[in-house]
């Protein structure tokens, strides 16, 4: 599935009718099992009031809300396995 698009943490957990703590975990997994050439890609999270980009989190959960504006309307991190 992972191959096919680009999913949010939402669509994930509804796709496979788990929780999200799976789903993250599971992304942990791939990220490290993944075989070369093709490598997990994570679009971060975006503020949708300031545009600020979520950069360098190491937690695949999606942040509640923004550090720079405070605002909590944040565009969800997609992953997708790209070759
Ligand atoms: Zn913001």
């Amino acid at each position: 599935m992972l191959r096919d698009g680009e999913w949010t943490l939402d669509e994930l957990a509804r796709n496979f009718v788990v929780s999200k703590k799976v789903i993250i975990d599971d992304l942990e997994h791939i990220a490290r099992s993944v075989s070369r050439p093709s490598r997990l890609q994570i679009h971060p999270p975006t503020c949708e009031g300031c545009g600020y980009r979520f950069k360098g989190r190491a937690k695949y959960n999606d942040p509640s809300r923004c550090p720079m504006c405070k605002n909590e309307h944040l565009r969800s991190q997609r992953f997708r396995i790209a070759s």
